[in-house]
This record gives C-alpha cells, sequence and structure tokens, in this order.
C-alpha cells in the first residue's frame, strides 16, 4: 500500500495517538518525520497491528459466541422448567377433570337407577330415599357444583394451551 502523500513510499506504521490524525493513521517514513507524535509510544508497525487486530477480533468473536452459548443455554433450561411445570399441571388438571367426569356420570347413573325402579319411595333403601328427598327440595346442587368446576378447568386448561402455545412460538 502507497502513501496517499509521499508518492513512492509504502505505508510502514499506523498511529495509533489519541488524536484526529492529520494522515488518516497511515504512515510512511517521511509521513513519521512530519509526524508530531512519539513513534515509540504512538505507532505500531503495520505487521505488528494486524496481529494485534487479528488477536482482538478473534478474542471479541469467542466471548461473544460463549456468551450467545451461556444465554442459549440459560434460556433453555427457563424453558425446560417452564415445559415441565406445565406438564405437571396439565397432569394434575387432566386427571381433575376426569375425576369430575367420572362424579357426574355415577351421579346420573344413579338417578337412571332410581328412575327404573317404579319409584317407590317406599321400598327404597336409606340412602336413595334421602338422595330423592333432596332433589325434590331442591338442595342437591352437586351436579351444579360439579359442571361449574368442569367449566373452570375447561378455562384454565385453554390458559394454559395458550402458554404453551406462546412458548413454543418464542421458542422456534
Ligand atoms: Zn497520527
Ligand atoms: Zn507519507
Amino acid at each position: 500500500m502507497n502513501c496517499t502523500y509521499h508518492i513512492g513510499n509504502q505505508i510502514q506504521m499506523i498511529c495509533i495517538s489519541p488524536h484526529k490524525c492529520q494522515y488518516q493513521r497511515k504512515l510512511c517514513i517521511e509521513c513519521q518525520y512530519e509526524h508530531e507524535v512519539d513513534i515509540k509510544q504512538h505507532t505500531v508497525l503495520l505487521k505488528k497491528f494486524q496481529e494485534a487486530a487479528i488477536k482482538k477480533l478473534t478474542e471479541a468473536m469467542f466471548e461473544e459466541t460463549s456468551e450467545i452459548t451461556n444465554l442459549r443455554m440459560k434460556f433453555k433450561s427457563i424453558l425446560s422448567k417452564i415445559e415441565g411445570e406445565l406438564k405437571k399441571i396439565w397432569e394434575e388438571l387432566s386427571e381433575f377433570i376426569q375425576k369430575t367426569y367420572d362424579l357426574i356420570e355415577i351421579e346420573n347413573q344413579s338417578y337412571m337407577n332410581l328412575k327404573n325402579e317404579n319409584l317407590n319411595p317406599a321400598t327404597l333403601p336409606y340412602a336413595d330415599l334421602e338422595k330423592l328427598v333432596q332433589i325434590i327440595e331442591g338442595k342437591n346442587q352437586m351436579t351444579g357444583q360439579t359442571r361449574k368446576i368442569h367449566i373452570q378447568l375447561e378455562q384454565k386448561r385453554l390458559r394454559i394451551g395458550w402458554t404453551k402455545k406462546l412458548i413454543l412460538s418464542a421458542k422456534s
């Protein structure tokens, strides 16, 4: 590379002085004489500068890469924790929903049984009669309650499903 100011001269040094360099930091042998800074302190041989630059750039790249790797690992571990937690909640809720369904099923079955027995209150066992009394008196809230639970659980399930989708889309 030739000097812009001194035709025929090769650029040999790079100015590293903290000033606004009038030689645009590229110095040939003549520039060095004209340049009013300490050569030892504020200039570096072209080759040395190149080596130092490559070394620094490599270090910076390595730091950046390892930082990104760390971040990615942290992110992954957070994600897997969230996923594990969601899976747990999901399983618990599924079980709970199933139990609620079973409860409604059993209840409906017992109503069916009562209906099928010609409904003679005099022949009914005490437990069944008690149940009928509760129904007639309108005190049996069980079905209504289980339905409410069911609706609430369904809403929770939808919310969890939604969160999971969000997490999955953030991951990809
Ligand atoms: Zn300079
Ligand atoms: Zn020059």
